[in-house]
Formats: structure tokens, C-alpha cells, sequence
């Protein structure tokens, strides 16, 4: 029996130069849109003492001249949107909430933000044979009747896109460009579990996936996408204009091999859950980040790093997300907070517990583990608490031997055959 899922890939824009005006003025004339919208909504409510739904502020906004910016859809899609976040803030008023504040207006001083744009239907047209979607320009902005922007994206290798229902243009701040959402829908065969066991993931950055099964580790080290941010930040540090050609020619070399990276390792992980029967992995919510960056073990470097980073874990995420959905292997995301500094073996929480050189050491019952496996063991952990509530008296862990957490395997990433391999001296816990 098949299931019938929807699922979003996100994706790169090729021929991002070619595109990104025309996708700049419609992002512009979206958030202009939200505003014109936003401000009758304002005026409704204050004249007849209700908010507007979609419905009524439509009829009111259907003859605007902004209106026609966009796409019927895409216009209808942002009022849709204003009306929704309109009624949720009245609803938690009603109830009392004294902090909720209703919808701003998207300005940023005199300029516009990039606001996302949502093409339905008869907004686009998908070329699946070359990659490419056509998207639809509203009457104003078109210069002839078949005025469109046709952009290419980058596939993911190892899924088809198809059946495409909805494409949203998504400006990412972090990258400072636009990305393509690409929902779809999908016919899943109904595959079996691969097995009852559990695993746990760790994400960082020295190491960027820590894994744990619960008796084997194993560390994928970050060393090549760090090696590729050093060597492509200098590299564009000798452009002059950061919009030249050369400049783009390089944030889309980076972003190919950042991507190529994402896709092999979620896939490589995907796998070995499958080979040793887990049905259900566990992956921190990132709320760890911000744990971290108040000064804890890892290195989170600037602002602008750190948003590359979440990004960068968000589309990971995703992707064991789908791959894993493929082969019976559930994703959870659970909460974060504590498991860099809860001992897994014994349970024992310090927040001044000091990692050293990579390594966990429980000053309670002498466990010695790679931090990141530590903290990946505790995920795991919390998924296996959730499935049978432990029990105050249950020691059955303390005699657990734990040497497996001092000694991960270690994949490196090997550019030249663009997979993962097993790192042959394992003489020290910290790559
Ligand atoms: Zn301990």
C-alpha cells in the first residue's frame, strides 16, 4: 500500500544572478502587499470593532493596484497570511495575553524586506527533465504577457522531485540570496522498520555528527567543511566587488560542495541506522546552540557564522528527515538542554563539568567519553525514556562498561571519491 506524504526540498538556485532582481522586486512588491493589507485590517477593526479574515480583507484588497504585483495566488497567499497572524493575535488577547503583539509592518527604515513568495498552482510550471521552475510574475511587473523567471535548482541526488504542488521563493538571509521551497507530493511504499534499536545524533561543529547506537559510535568530523570555509573565505576576501561574477562564482562553488557534503552524510548515517536495525533516531533541536554560545566547549564563532551553521543543521536535518523516511527509519527531534553536561553513564549533571580536549570526564563514576558522544548517547537516551520511563531504582546502567564512548569510529570525509571513510589510527579520541 502506498502513502501519500507532502515533503519540502529546499534548493539552491543555479542561475541565482539571472533571477535575482526579478525575484527581489516580487519579494519587495509581497512585503508592500503585506502592508497595504495590514494597514486596512487596522482600519476594519477599529471602524466595526472585528477582525477581518482572509475572505473579507480579499474583497477589500482584490482591486488594489498592489494586488496585480504578483501572481493572483501569490497576492492571495500573502493576505492569507496577514489575516491568519492578524486573528491569532486577536484570539490570544481575548484570552488575556497582555505581551502578544499584533502583525508588524515588513520595513526596514525606508526599504522593504524580502518577503517569501508562494506560487500555486497555475503560479508555476515544473520542469523536472532540466531542473528548472517557471515562476509567474503579477501584471504589473510583467514588460510582455509572457514575462516569467525561469529558474534552475540544484537537485538533490538522491531524490526525485515530482509532483510538485507549491513553490516557494525563500530569501535566506544567512546566504544572502534566494532558495527555492519545492513542495511535493509524494507515494511512499509502506516499507518495513529496519529494527527496534535507537540512535543518537549530536551535531557541532569540530565534529559536525556525533552518533551513538548504544554500544558503537561514530564521529564525522567537520574538517572539510571548515577547511572549505577558511579556503573559500580568503579566496573572496580578494574580490573587490562581493556582487562580481567572480565573487558569485565562488559562493556557488561553496555552497555546491557545503550541499554535496549535507547530502552524503545524511545518507552515509541513513544507512548505517538501517545495516544495524534502528527504526528511530533522535537529533538535538539546536536549542543547544544557544547553550553553547554563553562560553561552553564549542566554537560557535561570529554572528554571521553561527547563522551559517543553523542553517546548515536545519537542511541536515531535513534531510535525514526524508532519506530516512525512505527506509522505515523515523527522525525525532528532541530537546537538547543538559546533554552536553549530563554524564550518560551515571546520570550525573554538573554544570561546571569540564570537557578537555574533546573528552567527558565524570568525576562520579570515572566514565571517560568523547564529549560529542557523550552528548549523542544522552539523545539517544531521552528517546529511550520516552518509549519506558526509567524508574528511580533502575541501576542497570551503572555497571554498563562504557569503553565504546572513548573509542569512536572516525569517517572522514574524502573528497576525491566524495564519501566517507573510516580513519585508520585511532590513537586519539579528538580529531
Ligand atoms: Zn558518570
Amino acid at each position: 500500500m502506498a502513502n501519500r506524504v507532502t515533503r519540502t526540498y529546499v534548493a539552491t538556485i543555479r542561475n541565482h544572478r539571472q533571477v535575482c532582481e526579478d525575484l527581489d522586486s516580487l519579494g519587495f512588491a509581497a512585503s508592500k502587499l503585506w502592508n497595504v493589507a495590514r494597514w486596512t485590517a487596522d482600519r476594519i477593526w477599529h471602524e466595526t470593532g472585528h477582525v477581518p479574515g482572509h475572505a473579507e480583507l480579499s474583497a477589500y484588497l482584490k482591486n488594489h493596484e498592489r494586488y496585480a504585483d504578483l501572481n493572483a495566488q501569490s497576492s492571495q497567499r500573502v493576505i492569507q497570511e496577514l489575516a491568519e497572524a492578524f486573528q491569532s493575535w486577536y484570539a490570544k488577547r481575548q484570552n488575556g495575553d497582555e505581551t502578544a503583539n499584533p502583525p508588524g509592518y515588513r520595513k526596514r527604515g525606508d526599504e522593504h524586506p524580502r518577503s517569501t513568495v508562494t506560487f500555486k498552482e497555475d503560479g508555476f510550471k515544473h520542469d523536472p527533465k532540466h531542473n528548472r521552475v517557471r515562476l509567474s510574475k503579477g501584471r504589473n511587473l510583467k514588460e510582455h504577457w509572457s514575462d516569467f523567471i525561469l529558474c534552475e535548482y540544484e537537485p538533490d541526488p538522491d531524490a526525485t522531485v515530482e509532483n510538485v504542488q507549491q513553490v516557494r521563493a525563500v530569501w535566506n538571509d544567512a546566504r544572502d540570496e534566494w532558495e527555492l521551497h519545492l513542495v511535493c507530493r509524494v507515494e511512499l511504499e509502506d516499507v518495513d522498520s529496519p529494527g527496534e534499536r535507537t540512535a543518537g545524533i549530536d551535531l557541532g561543529i569540530s565534529n559536525f555528527a556525533a552518533v551513538s547506537y548504544g554500544d558503537e559510535t561514530d564521529l564525522y568530523p567537520g574538517g572539510a567543511l571548515k577547511e572549505d570555509e577558511y579556503y573559500f573565505a580568503k579566496e573572496r576576501a580578494k574580490c573587490d566587488d562581493s556582487r562580481s561574477n567572480e565573487a558569485r562564482r565562488l559562493d556557488r562553488k561553496w555552497s555546491n560542495r557545503r550541499t554535496h557534503f549535507l547530502h552524503t552524510l545524511s545518507k552515509t548515517i541513513i544507512e548505517e541506522c538501517a545495516r544495524r536495525g534502528v527504526g528511530t533516531v533522535a537529533v538535538g533541536d539546536l536549542s543547544g546552540i544557544r547553550e553553547r554560545e554563553n562560553g561552553e566547549s564549542k566554537d560557535w564563532g561570529s554572528k554571521g557564522n553561527q547563522s551559517l551553521h543553523r542553517w546548515a543543521f536545519d537542511r541536515f536535518i531535513t534531510m535525514l528527515e526524508y532519506k530516512g523516511e525512505e527506509r522505515g527509519i523515523t527522525v525525532e527531534t528532541v530537546d537538547e538542554r543538559n546533554t552536553s553536561k549530563t554524564c550518560a553513564c551515571c546520570g550525573r549533571k554538573d554544570a561546571s563539568q569540564r570537557v578537555e580536549r574533546g573528552l567527558y570526564v565524570c568525576e562520579e563514576c570515572d566514565t571517560v567519553a568523547n564529549a560529542d558522544v557523550n552528548g549523542a548517547e544522552n539523545i539517544r537516551c531521552k528517546l529511550e525514556d520516552a518509549k519506558v520511563p526509567p524508574s528511580p531504582t533502575d541501576d542497570s546502567s551503572v555497571d554498563r562498561s562504557t569503553g565504546w564512548m572513548a573509542q569512536p569510529a572516525v569517517h572522514l570525509f574524502d573528497r576525491e571519491s566524495g564519501r566517507f571513510t573510516p580513519r585508520e589510527q585511532v590513537a586519539d579520541c579528538k580529531p
